[in-house]
This record gives C-alpha cells, sequence and structure tokens, in this order.
C-alpha cells in the first residue's frame, strides 16, 4: 500500500464529433474539443471506472529495450528473441479528503509543577489522500507500483485499438468489496490520530487501473531467459531464467464500467449548456433550467439566486442546503429543536419565535484550502440566514464542483461537528457509546450566494463572515 500525493492525472477522450482525442485535467465533466469546438459531457455510467495507461514499447522496441537491458546489467546478450508479450496489471486507485474532528484540551503547566486543563474543544482536519495498492498478490506487483508512483499518469478509457487484440488483461484477485474496504481501512489508517470523534471521507473515489508491462523471452547463451519491462517507463523490473511463470489469469471484470462522453446540451431545449471543467452543475442559457450530473444523465434540479440588494461588485459561490430529519423519526429537524441539540453553537441573532426548518450549508465550490470550505459551512449552518431569492443569475459565478451525495456527507460532519462542540464536557460518553441522533438529510438544492472580495479577504455578504481569499482561488 502506497501513499501518494495528489498530482495531476490527464484523462485522454476522443471527441465524439470529430475523433481527435485530447486530454482533459482529471475531475473535468465538460469541456469544448480543442480541434471542432464541440461541447461534450463526460458521464459515468458505474461508479467505479476503469482506466488504461498507455504503454511507450511495442514489439519491435522491447528487444531493443532489452538488449540495452542486459548490457546494463552484465548479462549475456541475446542470441534469439523468442517472444514478447503485453501484460495488463491491475491496481486499485482510491484517493479523496478525510475530515476527521478531534476534541482536544490544552494542559498549562505552573512553575510549581501543578497543571490546568483547559475545556475540551472540537478542532477539524483536513488532508487529501491517494492510495495505490495492486489488485493482484504477485510479488512482482510490489515492484510494478514503484513505477507508477514516479510517473505522470495519463488515463485512457479504453485500451489503444491497435493493442486490444494482443493485450492480456489480468483479472483483479482483489474484489470490488475487498478492495474497498481495504481502500477505507487504509485511509483511516494512514492518518490515525490522537482524540478522533468523529472522521468521514469525502468525496472518495475508488478508481481500476491497468498498467501495462511487457515480458520479452529471449535465449542467449545460458538458455532462455525471460525480463519483464515496465511498459510505461521501459524500465527492466525484474528477470529470470528458464519459463516466466508471473502472471495468469485473464479476462475482465464486473462491476467496473468506462467513462463515455456525450454531446452537452440542455435535455430541455437542446441548446448547448456551458462548458465548466469540473462543474457538475450547469444552467441552461436558453430556458433558464438549472441541471445536475447525476452518474449517467443530467437531472433538474432547483436552482436559487440570492438576491444581493443594490451592489454589483459580487461574485456569486453554489452552496448546497439540507433540510434533516433525526433520530430516525422521520421528524424534521426545526430551528427550535436545533437549538436544544446544539446549543451554545448557534448565532445568539437568530430568531426563533417560529418553528423554521433548520439548514445545513455546505460549500458546492472547490477551494485550495479545504479548511475555509469548513468555516464557511459551520459558519452559515450556525448562522441560519434568511434570504431572498430569484430564479435567474444576473452576476458571474463560481462552478458548482461537489456532488450532492458528498455535500451531504460534510452535512453529516457538521451536525456531529455542533452535537460535539455543545457537549464538551460530557465529551467521552458521546464518544464511547452511540448517543448521538443519526441524522438524515433530505434532497438538496443549490443556492448562490454572494460574496464580495475585501483586500485578502472574501466575505459572505449575510453572515459577514470571511475566509482569506488564497483559501479559495
Ligand atoms: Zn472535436
Ligand atoms: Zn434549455
Amino acid at each position: 500500500m502506497t501513499l501518494t500525493k495528489q498530482k495531476q492525472i490527464q484523462i485522454v477522450v476522443n471527441c465524439t464529433q470529430c475523433g481527435s482525442p485530447f486530454k482533459a485535467p482529471e475531475g473535468s465533466h465538460s469541456f469544448k474539443c480543442p480541434f471542432c469546438s464541440k461541447v461534450l459531457l463526460i458521464t459515468s455510467p458505474q461508479r467505479i471506472l476503469k482506466f488504461y495507461m498507455n504503454t511507450r514499447l511495442n514489439h519491435r522496441s522491447v528487444k531493443f529495450v532489452t538488449e540495452r537491458y542486459c548490457k546494463r546489467s552484465g548479462i549475456d546478450l541475446p542470441r534469439s528473441f523468442d517472444d514478447s508479450r503485453l501484460i495488463y496489471i491491475p491496481f486499485w486507485r482510491f484517493n479523496g479528503m478525510i475530515y476527521q474532528l478531534r476534541a482536544e484540551a490544552v494542559t498549562y503547566t505552573f512553575s510549581d509543577g501543578a497543571t490546568l486543563e483547559t475545556e475540551k474543544k472540537v478542532k477539524v482536519d483536513s488532508k487529501p489522500f491517494d492510495i495505490n495498492f495492486p489488485g493482484v498478490n504477485q510479488d512482482l506487483v510490489n515492484q510494478i507500483i514503484m513505477g507508477i508512483r514516479s510517473q505522470v499518469m495519463e488515463l485512457h478509457p479504453q485500451l489503444p485499438p491497435k493493442l486490444d487484440k494482443d493485450a492480456d488483461i489480468i483479472k483483479p484477485e482483489i474484489t470490488l468489496d475487498a478492495a474497498r474496504e481495504m481502500a477505507y481501512s487504509n485511509a483511516f489508517g494512514v492518518y490515525r490520530r490522537k482524540n478522533v470523534c468523529y472522521e468521514e471521507l469525502i468525496g472518495e473515489k475508488l478508481t481500476l487501473i491497468y498498467f501495462p508491462v511487457w515480458i520479452s523471452r529471449f535465449t542467449n547463451k545460458t538458455g532462455a531467459q525471460w525480463l519483464l519491462l515496465d511498459g510505461v517507463s521501459k524500465r527492466g523490473l525484474a528477470c529470470g531464467q528458464d519459463e516466466f511463470r508471473g502472471f495468469h489469469s485473464n479476462g475482465d471484470f464486473d462491476g467496473v464500467g468506462s467513462i463515455k462522453i456525450l454531446p452537452h446540451h440542455c435535455p430541455n431545449c437542446g441548446a448547448d449548456l456551458p462548458a465548466g471543467k469540473n462543474a457538475i452543475v450547469y444552467t441552461c442559457q436558453n430556458c433558464w433550467l438549472g441541471w445536475y450530473l447525476d452518474g449517467d444523465r443530467l437531472r433538474q434540479i432547483e436552482i436559487d439566486y440570492v438576491d444581493p440588494g443594490g451592489d454589483k461588485n459580487l461574485k456569486f459561490f453554489p452552496f448546497w442546503e439540507f433540510g434533516a430529519s433525526f433520530n430516525s423519526r422521520g421528524s424534521i429537524l426545526t430551528y427550535h429543536q436545533a437549538q436544544m441539540l446544539f446549543r451554545s453553537k448557534l448565532s445568539v441573532f437568530v430568531d426563533d419565535s417560529e418553528d423554521a426548518i433548520f439548514r445545513f450549508f455546505v460549500p458546492g465550490f472547490s477551494a485550495r484550502n479545504p479548511r475555509s470550505l469548513w468555516k464557511l459551512s459551520s459558519r452559515l449552518t450556525q448562522s441560519q440566514p434568511k434570504f431572498t431569492t430569484s430564479q435567474r443569475l444576473r452576476f458571474s459565478s463560481v462552478p458548482a464542483t461537489l456532488p450532492e451525495d458528498e455535500a451531504a456527507q460534510m452535512a453529516r460532519a457538521i451536525w456531529f461537528y455542533l452535537i460535539f462542540g455543545t457537549a464538551t464536557n460530557s465529551f467521552q460518553s458521546w464518544n464511547e457509546n452511540s448517543e448521538v441522533p443519526e441524522v438524515n438529510f433530505h434532497p438538496g438544492k443549490l443556492i448562490y450566494l454572494p460574496m464580495k472580495e475585501e483586500g485578502i479577504y472574501l466575505r459572505e455578504q449575510f453572515t459577514g463572515f470571511a475566509v482569506q481569499k488564497r483559501g479559495i482561488f
């Protein structure tokens, strides 16, 4: 199991109109073909996707690389080449963001040795993770994974047409469920810290990546030899005598699909939708309906724009807004109930005279520093702002990139944050048994809130709360 820093990964796609291949950064959902300007949408018919890495070797160049390897390693040069085989080895990749709530007390030590422990406070940590592990339990594979780490990854949804007949695709021995389990326990294990009272993976994604290796078989004066080559970097990985017995099994793997590229137009009126890289919500500029990319289809979604009043100097940021039920009684969480559950964590300025529905707010946009998103989310939720909204956007806006289900996971983390934050003294009991009421979020709606740039800050216009701009852009 290896942990890598998140790096830029490119997906290589083919335009459905002109057929040209081009690269899109991982996480892109819509874009314009640079060759014919067709607007395209990347959809995911299945939750777990598979990709192939391209090999830079072919049967001819394998011979050359084999000779070079023999020279450098002091192995007798080949007298004859027997054959070369292209093999695709499966790897699982698991990436996303981990959020942890930790209860921490600070201990002061006085000059006479006496100590004083402060009341526990809930702190939030967030870290990206990116884990690769082999899909087969074979010794050689562990050497290959080093190769994966050192390379710029270019992922292809399909095998190159010239190679699809030629390649042996090794079926993962580690099944989908086992891979998922390993991924989860490792993601949590990597950031094992003390005093964690709640943790949540957000935006976690499991991907099957097929990595190309070549087996070059040749004969030299000592007899039959084989050499295993990294198909991307062309490095030699391992060699041995006699028959190669490294990999076997053949076939494909169920439950894993490939991305599909479709024309990107409004399902209602047919107009092209705006291309927005990693945006997953699109507003049709012709009929003004809002569309949400849900797996392999666009589903209509309610979008509200908050009326900012007279100020024109604003940028609009998307937030998911959720109502919730708790304790599986199906009772809708009202502001009044929230105040009893969260007590001191809510803003005192909120008018609780009416039995209004308590709303959770989660930023739907990407930010450089997840902490900024967390601050905005908890602050807005604690403040329960009231807005007047309209159905059309008249100002520039930031793309919505966070899927609804992930936003709901974040809302759940906020729920625990508010509850733990209130229960600072009886913290251990919250932690050790599951007294925390279970919460269920209702379908979300998207709301665009105005923010204003003020020097190094970006100020949310309803709570007046500001985050540093560099945390966002
Ligand atoms: Zn094109
Ligand atoms: Zn339309």
